[in-house]
């Protein structure tokens, strides 16, 4: 008598770090493979299907299909731009403290720039929460900016700009340390000129929005 039987043999193809959502922070996976083996006398001999992929938590060893990797990457995008967006508010209000004082328009301008930034309305309470904050850390909105926007993307520094040249210039006149600031802006985000002059440019139409 032959015994044939199956038996499912499964391997380890990748290894890297990923975002498990059952334990909900980072975490190495390995990616595996699974594929069903005919077997003779218990022995493997030829492949019956084809091979399953899925990932599993080194942590938790719950298992995911491979999609899970591409969540990761979107998840971390997002919070990219949530980092971002909270730094752009941080710029603004940073620009418009440079003189040293804050004026009616400049706050509202400053709620304009954080209620769109932050897709919320951001009331003056909370605006007044991020002014004292930012200005206990006295850090200067250039410094700030130089560092910060290491890994803004160039459409990002775009949209920075934007927002900061609108707090700038709230009252109309800019004062001498805000022209300063963002005449520096252009070497700090590494804009060309035409991208730096597109930019502003295209922020007289956020006042539509
Ligand atoms: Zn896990």
């Amino acid at each position: 008598m032959i015994l044939i039987g199956t038996i499912n043999l499964t391997r380890t193809r990748d290894r890297g770090s990923f975002f498990c959502p059952t334990c909900v922070l980072n975490q190495t996976y390995r990616l595996r493979s699974r594929r069903p083996w005919l077997t003779l006398y218990f022995i493997p001999t030829v492949p019956v299907g084809g091979a399953e992929f899925f990932v599993q938590c080194d942590h938790c060893r719950s298992t995911w299909d491979p999609s899970v990797l591409e969540m990761d990457q979107q998840s971390h995008e997002q919070a990219l731009e949530d980092e971002f967006r909270d730094q752009v508010v941080r710029s603004s209000v940073l620009v418009v403290l440079a003189d040293g004082n804050i004026s009616e328009n400049e706050i509202l301008a400053l709620q304009k720039i954080a209620s769109r930034m932050l897709e919320r309305v951001v009331d003056r309470d909370e605006l007044g929460r991020l002014c004292s904050i930012a200005q206990q850390n006295q850090i200067e909105a250039s410094n700030y900016v130089l560092t910060v926007s290491r890994r803004w993307s160039k459409e990002q520094r775009a949209r920075a700009l934007q927002a900061m040249f609108l707090a700038a210039s709230a009252e109309g006149d800019m004062s001498k340390s805000q022209l300063e600031i963002l005449a520096k802006m252009r070497e700090t985000l590494e804009l060309s000129d035409a991208e730096y002059e597109a930019a502003i440019e295209e922020s007289l139409g956020w006042e539509s929005v």
